[in-house]
């Protein structure tokens, strides 16, 4: 078998389920890896997208890492059996030749990729990716279904109270238990009303957690940390730049409850230098770090196994993005859970049409591949853009 082609398109996508409100020009990457294996007279196509929060990285994945796929010998991207992509030596293709360091977001394309491969191999080989994993990585124990949190909350333009209080009565009504909200604002008390509206609808501010994407140094930072601390919220996300440990770990030596961070850290270098200047505690802290931004599920794993290996516990990671594809890394490596989008980013928001959120969390999904044909709008956002196949 062989990889026939591989195409990419760049789509705007917004963090408002109302997309003419402003949302910064975000887009995505949609890349398709078209195999020669033939399923019901058509081939079998691979799916990726570039998660959400870092725009669209056609250039790096046309110019440079598509490339590289297309040139490469058969057998360097196929398992020992030739009859199935192995996403694992595909990664060493695309990263053949590059250096340390100066990640930026080359991370991002080549996650893209990857996903996509994983997508293409699961289908080939007619299981669901948890399931593929699992074996790839001999964890054979997976639990039927994985916790879940409601990511959304960001600021509006006008009547901002009264429309996140109507967005947080939605995500209970679909079943979600914990939330997550965005904070930031030029006043501190802003950000006080928003925690307490948010709060009132679940059922109690344990169960909300809020994210400053980056805003605060070290003064805002600490204001923050002392106005929240009695809310005892589920984590406290993003504190300052994801490189400044030194803020970070102020914040953390005196904000008792949760923090959570790594969420724009993309490599286990990156990541070493988070576990020991940043002052996180591996009994109580949470790691975002998202897959497909990190290199895909191969630079995702070598984060995992080393913090795993330092000591954090699995339920620590809770990967940032919202992807039905962390849905599936979640459940294979027995991690804490995933993040869900039920609004943003359409449309890659929500899980499969099918999917029930429960306490427990959520079923995970049983076709072959990721599961995007599960998702109308997912399927029909790919068809469209990829027409040609
Ligand atoms: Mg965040």
């Amino acid at each position: 078998m062989r990889i026939k082609d591989i195409l990419e398109r760049t789509i705007p996508i917004s963090r408002y389920a109302d997309s003419c409100i402003p949302s910064g020009g975000l887009t995505t990457s949609l890349v398709a890896v078209v195999t020669d294996v033939l399923r019901n007279g058509k081939p079998v196509v691979g799916y990726g997208y570039s998660s959400v929060g870092r725009f669209a990285q056609g250039g790096l994945i046309r110019d440079r890492f598509l490339p590289r796929l297309m040139a490469a010998r058969e057998e360097m991207l196929l398992d020992d059996a030739g009859t199935n992509l192995d996403p694992f030596r595909a990664w060493e293709v695309m990263m053949a030749d590059e250096k340390p360091g100066g990640h930026g977001e080359r991370c991002v394309a080549v996650g893209t990729l990857d996903m996509a491969l994983w997508d293409a191999a699961a289908k080939i080989g007619r299981q669901p990716l948890w399931q593929l994993l699992s074996e790839r990585l001999d964890r054979p124990t997976v639990k039927p279904s994985v916790r879940v949190y409601a990511g959304g909350g960001y600021r509006y333009p006008g009547n901002d109270i009264s429309r996140l209080a109507d967005e947080m009565r939605a995500f209970v009504d679909l079943g979600f238990t914990h939330a997550k909200i965005k904070i930031g604002a030029d006043e501190l008390v802003e950000d006080v009303r928003r925690v307490e509206a948010a709060a009132s609808s679940l059922r109690d501010s344990q169960r909300l957690a809020v994210d400053a994407i980056y805003r605060y140094d070290r003064v805002t930072g600490t204001a923050a940390a002392s106005a929240l601390a009695p809310f005892k919220l589920w984590w406290f996300e993003d504190i300052c730049d994801p490189l400044d440990f030194e803020t970070q770990a102020h914040v953390a030596a005196l904000y008792e409850p949760s923090i959570a961070a790594g969420e724009a850290l993309f490599s286990l270098a990156e990541a070493k230098l988070l576990d020991a200047h940043g002052g996180l505690r591996r009994e109580r802290d949470i790691l975002e770090f998202d897959p497909v931004h990190c290199y895909g599920l191969p630079g995702y794993l070598k984060i995992v196994e080393h913090l795993s290996h330092k000591g954090w516990p699995r339920h620590a990671f809770w990967p940032h993005g919202g992807q039905l594809f962390s849905l599936h890394v979640v459940a294979a490596l027995g991690l804490g859970g995933a993040e869900v989008n039920p609004f943003a980013f359409h449309p890659f928001c929500g899980l499969t049409d099918a999917a029930q959120v429960t306490s427990e969390g959520v079923e995970l999904p049983k076709a072959p591949g990721i599961g995007f044909e599960l998702n109308c709008a997912v399927r029909r956002c790919f068809e469209t853009a990829f027409t040609d196949l």
